[in-house]
């Protein structure tokens, strides 16, 4: 057998484990699985294929994401968060039967003017202080009257806002939020959503009819400072590489480009076969560690595209060819995000197209 030289092994049970879970933290409401950008890293078709019978909708951001889905075979409910910028699209939304979410009056305007030979499903998204997608709480009822008058949106409509700083258990700005979109939408009947991964595990007065659970299927921790297994979570992605090189260094001898790292002692190093061409984070800090046959190694020198370099001592038994964990199973991905100033979300993004994946 050919070793690849990086590859990521993802958990179906891990999946599975993680949508259970989601459903344990709010067992009262409906849940949709968050699997935009290609589900987080982790190829959309094929965690959509093993959440379906877990979880009660899908959402995408965009159009094209929804349309691969439907593609694949998937039946479910789709929300595209996004919803649609053109009127070209709205018989495309209608025709896959599509949940579009209308977070500007623009949006209200284009099904004004549609003549759909059919009613879409529509979520209304109000603006509560992340400032990003929304309508204006005084715009709300004018535009929702606008929307029940209209021939193309379908009779029940829903309302739905999303959180700037759930991930914070003490930030006060959550249960402002989800106060002001429950005085914007008091009185109104219709469905509701707000309570994103951190929400969900944090916030149990957020748990709505429906909940959209994104990070926390993955396996990694959507709250500051708290690890995933505390919180009842399995990594799905595992990314491995190689030991490809087994060398000696004297002290003050540098490692890797820019000659930033200089060897404090004598010491045993390993070159591994995976870099940021792979989506392991070039910004990773000296001391990120690596699992080399279960035991800890620590990056040393700048990552480079195809390589990195760990610090041998106190490993033992270390061979050219041995199998090292970068995250996932036994070395949790937040921890090298941490490493890397950046967030779990954009290392599992970023694992790129060369690393090959399997389910397992
Ligand atoms: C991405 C996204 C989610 C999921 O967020 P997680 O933090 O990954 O759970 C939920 N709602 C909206 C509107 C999103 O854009």
């Amino acid at each position: 057998m050919i070793f690849a030289a990086a590859t990521v092994e993802l958990s179906r049970a891990a999946l599975q484990h993680n949508a259970k879970k989601a459903r344990e933290y709010a067992p009262k409401s409906k849940l949709i699985a968050v699997i935009k950008a290609n589900a987080y890293g982790h190829g959309a078709g094929q965690v959509a294929k093993i959440l379906a019978p877990e979880v009660d909708a899908f959402a995408v951001a965009r159009l094209d994401e929804a349309l691969v889905l439907r593609e694949s075979g998937i039946k479910q409910r789709i929300l595209v968060l996004q919803g649609f910028l053109q009127a070209e699209e709205l018989p495309i939304f209608q025709q896959e039967q599509l949940d579009a979410v209308v977070h500007s009056e623009y949006q209200v305007e284009l099904l004004e003017k549609s003549q759909l030979s059919g009613r879409l499903s529509v979520w209304l998204k109000i603006e509560t202080g992340m400032n990003r997608l929304g309508v204006q709480p005084s715009q709300f009822k004018s535009l929702l009257m606008r929307l029940r008058t209209c021939v193309s949106v379908a009779d029940d409509i829903q309302f739905m806002t999303h959180f700037a700083n759930a991930d914070d258990r003490k930030d006060p700005k959550t249960k402002q939020q989800e106060a002001c979109f429950l005085t914007t939408i008091k009185g109104e009947a219709g469905d509701r959503s707000v309570a994103n991964s951190a929400a969900i595990i944090a916030w149990p007065s957020a748990h709505l009819e429906w909940n959209r659970a994104g990070l926390m299927l993955y396996g990694a921790s959507p709250i500051i400072g708290e690890k995933a297994s505390s919180l009842g979570l399995m990594p799905v992605m595992t990314f491995y590489a190689r030991v490809i090189a087994i060398k000696q260094v004297k002290k003050g001898e540098a490692v890797g480009y820019g000659s930033s790292w200089q060897a404090p002692k004598d010491m045993l190093l390993a070159v591994i076969s995976a870099g940021y061409g792979d989506g392991y984070p070039r910004h990773a800090k000296a001391g990120a560690y690596v699992l080399v046959n279960n035991q800890l190694a620590s990056l040393v020198g700048r990552v480079s595209m195809d390589m990195l370099t760990v610090d041998l001592t106190g490993c033992s038994q270390v061979n050219v060819g041995d199998k090292v964990t970068l995250w996932g199973e036994g070395l949790p991905i937040d921890e090298i995000a941490n490493s890397a100033n950046t967030i779990s979300y954009t290392l599992m993004c970023g694992v790129t197209t060369r690393v090959k994946a399997s389910w397992v």
